[in-house]
């Protein structure tokens, strides 16, 4: 019988990591977590935590903007970057602690650095090695960003927190999540942003109709979106960056934000040694149950190819656990996570919520839909002065009359969706939104009030 130090080994301490190893020690396993940064990984310290109060931040400047209509007199407004940073840092710093707290409950046995596989059982950190029955890689993904001529003058997301000075004017190449993100927050925080999109269109994956509200939203807030746009090169200049666009046209930015997607993280980590598969981008190869190409090893969150998302890095790590350490009151099983109706949302200004299908989506899988849209300037800017307007959108399978595709465009978008995406996994049709009662003034009343389809 070989023998263990630990019944599991977790290389990573972010979202996926640190949920299974605190679940697996809940449960009487011996486990340790390797971590080389800061406990939380990518959404506590440099993703959706800081960023999302960064969004908060440069919504005050709505806020501000708004006030006035409904009669409030203010004076100028001033924006303190170094207090903003400041704040975050204190808030992260308490979150970190609270992950240590997550981890030494139970019993795990955190080890500080950076952890690589010397064979399936084996993992070396700084030259200390420990022997597992299974070991979950969970190492997350980092930024990605093309090849082209001054490329170091770029920066990426994990850096823009902390950016000195406050850059005036911003360039965000890129028309994902993180560009669209960041390119709202400063947008609101007061820079000149411009935002450079290869496509004719922002976020690729998302229903027509929303990409095109949000970018038209976006555009009147104040943000200078030009689609079919590349960079070509970025050189320093006596005024900033002076960067070239592939089409000769020239810009000058404070600084450049690279989002242009984001990679696994399996380089340096021995997975070679291992012989753990991985495909044609560098993730790896995982089954529906996260096992990878070798039986003792599992892979969880952004170091696979799934969704890159928070909530999704923990289901995944909670159906390992199921799977090693079972919960003796549950029945013992493989569960699978589900991935088609999760919700998701973009932190823009207006943000966008969305769950299921997109209508070209439907339309492949369905075939037959009816869809159900509106646009309507929400009560609150009636006084607000703002010309914001608001999306909404149902995509219903026709045969069954199932809901298959919310979408938002609109102040609290992933708020209301989250929400709606309950009933959409417990499978309601068109009918069961129509018999609701709806909450009245809400903007949310549209999604149970929407009688007439807008097309077939
Ligand atoms: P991570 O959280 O990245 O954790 C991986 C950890 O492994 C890191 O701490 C890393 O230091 C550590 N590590 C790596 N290699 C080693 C090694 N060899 N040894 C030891 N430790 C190692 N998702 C949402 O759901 N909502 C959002 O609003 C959202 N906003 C985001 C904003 C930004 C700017 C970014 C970049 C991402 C955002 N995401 C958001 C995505 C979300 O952060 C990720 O999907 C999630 O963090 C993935 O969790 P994970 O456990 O797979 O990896
Ligand atoms: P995305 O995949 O969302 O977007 C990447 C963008 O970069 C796309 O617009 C893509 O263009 C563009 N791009 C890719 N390669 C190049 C290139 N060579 N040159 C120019 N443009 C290029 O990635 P992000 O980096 O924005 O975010 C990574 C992931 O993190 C997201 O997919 C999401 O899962 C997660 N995330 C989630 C958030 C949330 O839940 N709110 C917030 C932030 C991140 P094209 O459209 O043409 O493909």
């Amino acid at each position: 019988m070989p023998t263990f130090d630990f019944d599991l080994f977790v290389i990573g301490g972010g979202s996926g990591g640190v949920r299974a190893a605190r679940m697996a020690a809940a449960r009487g396993a011996r486990v340790a977590l390797a971590e080389v940064a800061e406990l939380g990984g990518t959404c506590v310290n440099v993703g959706c935590i800081p960023k999302k109060l960064y969004s908060y931040a440069a919504g005050y400047a709505e806020a501000f903007e708004e006030a006035a209509g409904y009669g409030w007199q203010l004076g100028e407004p001033r924006f303190d970057w170094q207090h903003l940073k400041t704040q975050r840092a204190k808030e992260i710093k308490r979150l970190n602690g609270a992950y240590r707290a997550l981890l030494d409950g139970p019993g795990v046995t955190t080890l500080q650095g950076w952890a690589a596989l010397v064979d399936p059982h084996t993992v070396d950190i700084d030259g200390q090695r420990h022997r597992a029955r299974h070991i979950i890689v969970a190492t997350g993904g980092m930024p990605f960003v093309p090849e082209f001529v001054g490329r170091e003058h770029g920066l990426v997301s994990d850096a823009i927190f902390d950016l000195e000075p406050f850059p005036r004017r911003l360039l965000v190449v890129g028309g994902g999540y993180i560009a669209c993100e960041f390119a709202s927050i400063f947008n609101g925080l007061g820079a000149k942003v411009t935002q450079l999109q290869r496509k004719s269109h922002i976020l690729s994956e998302f229903d027509e109709d929303v990409r095109q509200f949000l970018a038209v939203e976006m555009q009147k807030a104040g943000v200078d979106i030009r689609f079919n746009t590349e960079i070509a090169s970025i050189r320093r200049g006596a005024d900033g960056l002076d960067v070239m666009l592939e089409r000769g046209t020239h810009l000058q930015a404070d600084a450049v934000l690279f989002a242009t997607g984001r990679v696994a993280n399996t380089q340096g980590l021995g997975l070679e040694n291992a012989g753990v598969a991985l495909d044609d981008k560098g993730a790896i190869v995982v089954d529906a149950h996260y096992r990878s190409s070798v039986p003792s090893i599992h892979a969880v969150g952004d170091v696979s190819t799934r969704m890159q998302l928070t909530p999704v890095a923990l289901a995944e790590a909670m159906v390992v656990v199921d799977a090693l350490f079972p919960d003796p009151k549950q029945p013992a099983r493989r569960r699978k996570v589900d991935y088609e109706f999760v919700p998701t949302a973009v932190f823009t200004h207006p943000g966008v919520g969305t769950c299921g299908y997109t209508e070209a989506g439907a339309r492949q899988k369905f075939g037959d839909i009816t869809i159900f849209s509106s646009e309507f300037k929400a009560l609150r800017h009636t006084l607000s002065g703002r010309s914001e307007r608001t999306f909404m959108k149902l995509v219903v399978e026709t045969k069954t009359d199932r809901v298959v595709g919310i979408h938002m465009v609109g102040a609290d978008a992933g708020e209301i969706v989250q929400g709606f995406a309950v009933a959409m996994r417990a499978g309601a049709t068109k009918a069961v939104f129509d018999s609701t009662i709806g909450i009245h003034p809400t903007a949310a009343e549209e999604f149970v009030t929407m009688r007439v389809a807008t097309s077939r």
